[in-house]
């Protein structure tokens, strides 16, 4: 609705995005209703598209099988994406691969991206990122690492308790974070690794049941790493940077987080619109009646300003600025309004809303995740906070308030 001030190149690309989207993706959701999970075939069919389209992975370089476009040009794909649970996956820009591709490619050595960056582009192999641990572990406060990694002659080992690592139970490879340093402060004392998922020691201990559409079906595995062994090679970066690249995947991957979360809620929306135009009640048509026209006419308002603060947060990274404030503060609100417009969008669908003939029940049950995942609320909350309150001149609370200056 809002024509922001994106390039002609994204322009271009949003387009391909959009007809591969209104021309495939949602043809094919539409055949995948009544909860079921979509196949590795159609996987495979929803990419030769999006390859055809023309925006195949458009966000990793060409060298490694992607379209090489600029991260800020490549964000309103991630909008038209969102669209459908099955958008990323066709475009190969879904979560948790796509934040993966990203650290690989800043942070992995030749070796490191001929063996795991490209075929992960490819689509050949899967991954995942294990971070999150159980109670009294790395959770909100990641300092509380309790996994560890100590050297062994020419080998890392590493032992663990992790929990929630999305794809965990089918990834090929597993970037591990864990402390190599029990004696420095947490934040110059933790690395990644690549763990191979055959890697002895790797214990799969289930598939956490939980809230959330099997569309997709990526499942969330609570993991041991038991004495698990890694040549030195697998260390991905600088040892003892762990929390640097770690923060170098979460920045832009919250931002891409927003964009997909934005396309959701504003079909979500579209779909609402076009039933409540359709259906009467009480002598008139549902879309002349006040409350639900008010209240959607702020979600659009809001997602529009969710969309503007991705905006600007793309933007200072771009000019080589980390933007924890700036992308605190899109993660929060975006978090918030899309989940607010989904509950409305569902409500204004009335028992059509639950039903899986529309895909509002998936974005419902997928949506609550983004106020915790990524971030909790209240720590993007503390981290604004921080920054309005204490000392305006920390490096670390740059942004808000040197704009003033
Ligand atoms: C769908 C989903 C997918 C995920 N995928 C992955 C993954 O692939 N890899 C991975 O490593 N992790 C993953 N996670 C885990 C996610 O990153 C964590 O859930 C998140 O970091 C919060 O940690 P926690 O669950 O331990 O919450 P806790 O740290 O136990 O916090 C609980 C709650 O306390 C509140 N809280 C916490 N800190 C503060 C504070 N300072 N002030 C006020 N309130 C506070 C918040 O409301 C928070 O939700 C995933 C989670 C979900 C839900």
């Amino acid at each position: 609705m809002i024509s922001f001030n994106d390039s002609r190149e994204a322009r271009d690309l949003t387009e391909r995005a959009e007809a591969l989207m209104e021309e495939v993706v949602l043809p094919r959701e539409r055949e995948l209703t009544g909860g079921t999970t979509i196949s590795e075939g159609t996987v495979t069919d929803l990419r030769e598209a999006a390859r055809e389209y023309g925006v195949y992975c458009p966000q990793i370089g060409e060298e490694h099988g992607g379209m090489g476009v600029d991260f800020r040009d490549a964000l309103p794909v991630f909008e038209q994406a969102g669209r459908s649970l099955l958008g990323p996956v066709a475009m190969q820009i879904d979560a948790p691969d796509e934040g993966n591709m990203h650290l690989l490619e800043l942070q992995g050595n030749d070796l490191q991206k001929e063996q795991y960056l490209d075929p992960l582009v490819a689509g050949n192999v899967k991954s995942a990122f294990s971070m999150t641990e159980p109670m009294q572990g790395a959770g909100s406060d990641p300092k509380m690492i309790r996994t560890t990694a100590e050297r062994d002659g020419d080998e890392w080992v590493i032992d663990g308790h992790k929990w929630y690592t999305t794809q965990g139970l089918r990834a090929d490879f597993l970037l591990v974070f864990a402390r190599t340093d029990l004696d420095a402060h947490p934040y110059e004392a933790c690395s990644v690794f690549i763990v191979p998922a055959e890697a002895n020691g790797v214990e799969i201990v289930r598939n956490i049941p939980h809230l959330g559409s099997e569309l997709v079906g990526k499942g969330h595995a609570e993991i041991k790493y038991n004495d698990v062994r890694v040549p030195e090679e697998h260390l991905l970066g600088t040892e003892g940077m762990g929390f640097k690249h770690v923060q170098e995947r979460l920045g832009p991957a919250r931002l891409t987080h927003c964009m997909r979360f934005s396309g959701m809620a504003e079909r979500a929306l579209d779909i609402t619109v076009a039933y409540l135009s359709e259906r009467e009640g009480f002598g008139s048509s549902l879309a002349d009646k006040q409350d639900p026209r008010h209240r959607i006419a702020q979600h659009y308002a809001q997602i529009g300003a969710a969309r503007s603060l991705v905006r600007t947060a793309a933007d200072r990274i771009a000019a080589g600025h980390e933007a924890r404030i700036e992308v605190s503060m899109a993660k929060v609100f975006a978090a918030n309004v899309t989940q607010a417009a989904i509950d409305d969008a569902l409500q204004f669908c009335g028992a059509n809303g639950m039903t899986r003939d529309l895909p509002i029940a998936d974005f419902y049950e997928t949506v609550r995740q983004f106020r915790i995942v990524d971030g909790a609320d209240e720590v993007h909350k503390r981290t604004i906070a921080r920054a309005a309150f204490e000392n305006p001149d920390s490096a670390e609370l740059d942004p808000i308030v040197t704009y003033d200056k």
